[in-house]
This record gives C-alpha cells, structure tokens and sequence, in this order.
C-alpha cells in the first residue's frame, strides 16, 4: 500500500510513501496529511469469515492491508502483545475483558461499543496501544531513535504516556497546561515513574502548549538533530487501529452480514469517525454515521449547511465533555479529501481559502451532495443534555456513561431509525469525569479498584515557562544527558 498526500501533485511519485516511513513522520512536506492510495476492499465472504476471529487475529486482518510493509506475522504478534485481556482490564467482568471491546445492549437495536476498558480508561488507548508497539519495533529495526513531543489538555497525553512508558528507544516529552487539568488526569500521567516519561506543566493553556510543539516541530534542524516526532490525532496508525472496532463492532450486533448498522461517534478532531468512514469506504455494511459535538460545534455546522468555519481561541468554549472542545478539525481534510473526489488541486485551494478567510463554503456545490450522500449525519448537544442523557440512560438502562459518550447517545437517539441498528461509541469511562456524574446522578461514579487513591501517588512534573527557547534547551539538555 503506498500513501499520497492530500495537497499532493498526483502522478508525482517520489511523493509517495509506505505505511512505516508515514507513522513515524506527521504532515506530508507539501503540508497535506497522507492518505492510503485506496481503500482495500473487504468481501463479504471475508466478512463472514472474520466473525470467529479474536480481536488481535481480526486487527491483524485489517492492519496487514494497510501496512503491507511490515511482514504480516510481525503486526500478528504486535496485535497479539496490544490486545490482551491484561490490557484492556477495566471491563465490567472477564468475559467482557476477553472480548477487548464488549457490546453492551442497551435496548434491542440500539448498543454501546465499549472502547474505554483500557489503561486510561479512555477509547484513545484503543489505537495508542498499538502505536506503542508499533514504534517501539520499527525503531529497533532501523536502530533508530525517537522523542515524542505532544501538547494534552487531558486524554491524549495519558494515553500516549501509557503507551510509551517503559519503551526502548523512545522518550515522551509532554506538557500540559499547568492548573487546568482534573486531578485525576494530573495525576494519570504525573503519577508515572518510567525514566522515559518527561512531564512538563506549562505556564499558560493548552493553545500556549500547542504553540510551543508547533514551534518546535517548525524548527527543522531541531527537528532532525533530536528526532523528534509526535503521536497526534493526525497519526495515520492511530486511525487505522480504530477501524478494526468498527468492523468488531458490527461483527459483534448483527448475525448476518446483510445487516447494516449505524454508529454515533462523539467526536472533536475527526479522528475516530473518519476510521468509521474508512471502514465503510472498505465495505463494512455502515448504514449512518452519526457525528455528535458538543457546544463547540465546527463539525455539525459543516454537515447541516456545508460551511466550514474554524473558530478563534476565543470562540473555543469549556465543556463538561472536554476532549470534544475543538476549534477545528485535524483530521476532517483527509475526509473531504474523498470528498472532492481525491482531487489535491481542489483539496488545496479549499484550504488556501480557510487559511486566508477562516472557512469555505459547500453549499450549492456538487461536492455537498455528495456529503449529503455519504451517509454522515450529524447534531450536537449541550450541557443540560448531557446531564439528561446521564440520567435516562441510567435510570431506563441502570448505565452510567460518561458526558462525552452522553454526546454520542443523545444525537444517535435523534437520527434513530427503528429498522436499523445503532451501535453508540463509549469513548471514556464515568471515573475520569465525577463532577459531571455527581452532577447528573447526584452521586460519584464507580472507580475501578486499581485507581483507588490515584491522586494521592507521588508525582512527578517539571515547571516550565511558555517559551520555545527554554523548552528546547531542556529537551537537549535531557537527552544530552541521557546520551
Ligand atoms: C479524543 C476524544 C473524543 C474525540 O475524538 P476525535 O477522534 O478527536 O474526534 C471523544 N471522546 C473522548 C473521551 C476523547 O478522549
């Protein structure tokens, strides 16, 4: 399988690349995001087949046609060290761990896929997992090294931590915005004690932490003397390990592969719906995908009207379903990528417009017909709503969910069609968010047993000002010092 960039010249082919050189490098040098040539096919009869399958060998299926330069029994074995029963712990009883991501019927046609059974308890893990592994092999094949820089407001910096921590030939330098996180997140990544986990607290918010990684990642000799790489919501492995849950997802709802499904996906960067778009591009029987944002509502805007508009910091608003809180969407490109019919040349003047102006229009295009028959629906919910969602849920189907999938269930209950299945996304467990839970439920969520006293663990962070120069000097003079 061979890779192009969206913004890419077609027909220019040195601008190609393979699944291994794309997953440890992050935008394409032409500023565009890879995308696989095409989208393999998967039959029915291969569909059929692929219902007795484990979710490692069913991984293994999906991951091999996108990373075919990697031998086949490697990512097997990747697969088979990723998703375990061990790793994927917090499920409601061993049965549920043993299925890595269990559906949970709610009512008949409509579930929950639990994809937060991980480390973090977040879906994240799902894909962060396995980038882990992916790396840590890679590296030592080439003999190489990397130092992953990020930026988190929450979910992505744990999950990656967790993924890393311990790894050869990997350091994680992470910061977060310094008094902004719960602290139970804190101390989810704080709390680590891998020599390979650098924590650093900036003073500022997360924009200022971005900033500060775009600086760095901007600065190309720095880049290149210190490896440095990311694991960001654009990472093309991430989002191809979370099109295996789809296909799961649907293996695990429906008895025949005549069935068609629909899926509701509490989303922010577009990440993990774009894997449901993948999977259905590749011939899983999707009947909807049903994107849900919160207030912070970039994405249902474009699917009600076609208009794209990024919004300011200042138009960016604090939810109680955080890691939804998006000013735009990194990951929506490489959707309207097919969109426009895989055309970079009119990819790249729709997003000369939103650099220049802040947004494009599709409307009243033969583009936005298509969007309207790609089968993506969407709608966004507030806080009250979230509260609600809680409490129905709870009382008519005695689950407690968290606000970000409470998003997913209130759009899906709106889009529902009675003749079809909808299978909602559970993207994060109720623990990480109790002040909401209190909030709706009047009550704290359960915790599980090995979280008990997180908060009080001996953590370990370092301060640092909202300065590129500073924050380079301290990665060198760690790695320096490592050396
Ligand atoms: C990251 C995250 C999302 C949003 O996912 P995207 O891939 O960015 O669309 C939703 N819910 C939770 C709990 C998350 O951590």
């Amino acid at each position: 399988m061979r890779y192009v960039s969206t913004r890419g010249r077609a027909g220019v082919a040195n601008a190609e690349r393979g699944f291994t050189d794309i997953l440890l490098s992050g935008l394409a040098d032409d500023g565009g995001l890879y995308v696989p040539a095409y989208y393999p096919p998967v039959t029915r009869a291969e569909l059929d087949a692929w219902r007795t399958l484990s979710y490692a060998e069913l991984a293994t299926e999906i991951i091999a046609r996108f990373a075919t330069d990697i031998p086949r029994e490697r990512i097997a074995a990747l697969c088979a060290a990723t998703y375990t029963p061990q790793t994927y712990r917090h499920a409601r009883d061993a049965a549920a761990a043993a299925q890595i991501t269990p559906l949970h019927w709610l009512a008949p046609g409509l579930a929950l896929l639990e994809l937060s059974n991980g480390p973090t308890l977040a879906f994240k893990d799902m894909a962060m997992q396995l980038l882990g592994a992916l790396f840590e092999h890679l590296l030592a094949e080439r003999g190489t090294e990397l130092n992953v820089l990020g930026a988190t407001s929450g979910d992505t910096g744990s999950a990656a931590e967790h993924a890393l921590r311990g790894r050869q030939r990997v350091q994680v330098f992470m910061l977060s915005p310094q008094g902004r996180m719960s602290a139970f997140q804190r101390a989810q990544m704080y709390s680590l004690q891998d020599a390979n986990i650098h924590n650093y607290a900036v003073a500022g918010t997360f924009d200022d932490c971005q900033d500060l990684v775009k600086a760095v990642a901007g600065d190309l000799d720095f880049k290149q003397r210190w490896r440095i790489g990311s694991v960001n919501s654009i990472n093309w492995g991430r989002i191809v390990a979370q099109i295996v849950y789809y296909f799961r997802g649907y293996l695990a709802a429906t008895k025949s592969s005549d069935e068609r499904v629909s899926f509701a996906v509490p989303s922010g960067n577009f990440g993990n719906i774009l894997s449901g778009w993948i999977a259905k591009q590749m011939g899983l029987p999707i009947h909807r995908l049903i994107l849900a944002t919160n207030e912070n509502d970039v994405l249902d805007e474009f699917f009600r009207t076609g208009r794209y508009r990024v919004r300011g910091a200042a138009e960016t608003l604090a939810t109680s379903s955080p890691s939804m809180d998006i000013s735009k969407a990194s990951n929506f490109e490489r959707y309207v990528f097919d969109v426009v019919g895989r055309d970079p040349d009119v990819l790249r003047e729709l997003w000369w417009e939103l650099d220049t102006r802040g947004e494009f229009h599709l409307a009243g295009t033969p583009f936005f017909e298509t969007v309207r028959g790609s089968g993506l629906v969407s709608g966004r919910s507030s806080h009250r709503d979230r509260l609600r969602t809680i409490r129905t849920v709870a009382e008519r189907h005695g689950v407690v969910i968290d606000p970000h999938t409470a998003d997913g269930v209130k759009v899906a209950l709106e889009h529902r069609d009675d003749a079809v299945t909808t299978i909602c996304l559970e993207t994060a467990q109720p623990a990480k968010f109790a002040d909401t839970i209190v909030e709706a439920l009047g009550r704290e969520p359960d915790r599980p047993a090995d979280f008990a006293g997180l908060e009080s663990l001996p953590q370990r962070c370092e301060s640092l000002a909202a300065d590129v120069a500073l924050l380079k000097q301290r990665i060198a003079t760690t790695l320096e010092a490592r050396a």
